[in-house]
């Protein structure tokens, strides 16, 4: 409860009766005198927590003597004789009448004016939430006059609700999309190296259950699939991180050996797809400062895509060509395809979360490239012909540049 402005009324016939709010004028007589023998035990002294059997007969001791229209609509109440000299407790659910019987309280104390929020029971049932104000008349005229004046704030809280509703449910489907970014992304990055190491383990015992087994054979397939469970392991490392916004490890790294561990792990899906791998990777460049697991994710993310989209379309020469080159203080990295090109209404929703042209397609895989190459202060670059093909590229600062600056 908090002191409120009183309005300033004391008995203006014409005021009580066309104010917009309800008002009730109450004769408080019996109540001031029950609470001038309240002792200092039953109201707590300056702390007036009231007992509910206390503010009960307060209530019951306050009559309502004259209720304006506004308040009679406002309570449903068609003839205002029916609510004549009815105790005011009888309006007021158990929390209000409470709250009305400390303001009274406060009002014998000397406070001039009492404002809280609570409820009115409405003739024929339900209640209204309403603003109180509670107020003396004036102690030389009609000292046992108090004023009790409400107006619905129901709207008003029905708006917060709705705010506190919507803030709630957005706070919980960010949540829900960023759970379900992050199984797409590990589902959509797993998925390959798992695939690789079922495919190796199924052809290593092939040659194991063979008359004569080529133990060579086998223990290239492992190490498959050993670099494939590596590999795996490393996107769940990359997804927590990006997850997280951990900062990852950057540390000096040479983009050639990172495209040919890229290779490696893509050798097998190339060769299924019929495709001519071209590399061109200029020599001597200066390594570069990156998390080298998440580049080499981002490598075998667009060859993949590039390799997918030259099989799927009906490309007649299906060249994948990975490209390193030196900037003035970068690392250029770029993979070219010779596939069906990308359109633009497509290239518009590219690296969108979940945006997949393809009929198993996750759309992860671009968004995953993007946040990773952004964290490492580029961004990616495309270009694309139709029928002739696309091309990716990002560039990485290098070692040298980071370090002087
Ligand atoms: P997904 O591979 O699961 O579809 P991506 O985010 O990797 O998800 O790719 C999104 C879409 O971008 C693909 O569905 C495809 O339409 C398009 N795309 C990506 N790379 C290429 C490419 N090299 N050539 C043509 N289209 C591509």
């Amino acid at each position: 409860m908090s002191d409120g402005a009183s309005l300033g009324y004391t008995g203006d016939p014409n005021l009580f009766r066309s104010l917009p709010m309800g008002i009730f004028r109450l004769s408080a007589k019996g109540a001031w005198e029950l609470i001038a023998e309240l002792t200092p035990s039953e109201s707590h002294g300056e702390a007036i927590e009231l007992s509910q059997n206390v503010s009960c007969t307060l209530g019951n001791a306050c009559l309502i003597t004259d209720a304006n229209p506004s308040a009679c609509a406002l309570l449903h109440i068609e003839n205002p004789g029916t609510i004549a000299m009815a105790p005011v407790a009888s309006v007021f659910p158990e929390d209000t009448l409470r709250l009305f019987a400390d303001g009274l309280y406060r009002l014998f104390q000397g406070q001039k004016a009492i404002a809280y929020d609570g409820s009115l029971t409405i003739a024929g049932g339900g209640e209204h939430q309403v603003a109180f104000n509670l107020w003396q008349g004036e102690s030389d005229v009609s000292p046992d006059d108090v004023y009790l004046s409400f107006w619905s704030i129901s709207e008003r809280i029905s708006l917060e609700q709705t705010k506190d509703g919507l803030q709630s449910d957005l706070a919980r489907s960010a949540r829900i999309s960023l759970l379900g970014e992050m199984t797409a992304s590990i589902a959509h990055e797993v998925n390959q190296p798992l695939g690789t190491i079922v495919a190796s383990a199924e052809a290593g015992l092939r040659w194991l259950s063979r008359d004569e087994p080529d133990i060579a054979e086998v223990q290239q397939l492992l190490e498959r699939i050993a670099k494939n469970g590596k590999r795996a392991a490393g996107v769940i490392t990359t997804m927590r991180a990006l997850a997280s916004n951990k900062k990852s490890e950057r540390l000096p790294a040479d983009i050639n050996s990172v495209v040919e561990e890229a290779i490696l792990l893509l050798r097998t899906d190339l060769a299924k797809r019929q495709i001519t791998l071209r590399l061109d990777l200029s020599s001597n460049l200066p390594s570069v400062k990156a998390d080298k697991t998440q580049i080499l994710q981002v490598i075998v993310n667009l060859a993949l895509n590039a390799a997918q989209a030259m099989s799927d379309g009906h490309a007649w020469n299906r060249t994948l060509c990975i490209r390193t080159r030196r900037g003035i203080a970068d690392v250029a990295v770029e993979v070219e395809d010779s596939g069906p090109g990308i359109d633009a209404h497509v290239r518009e929703r590219l690296f969108e979360s979940f945006f997949s042209t393809k009929e198993t397609g996750i759309g992860m895989g671009l968004a995953i490239c993007r946040s990773i190459i952004e964290a490492h202060g580029s961004q990616i670059e495309l270009q694309s012909t139709p029928h002739l093909g696309a091309r990716f590229s990002f560039a990485l600062p290098t070692e040298q540049v980071q370090t002087d600056g």
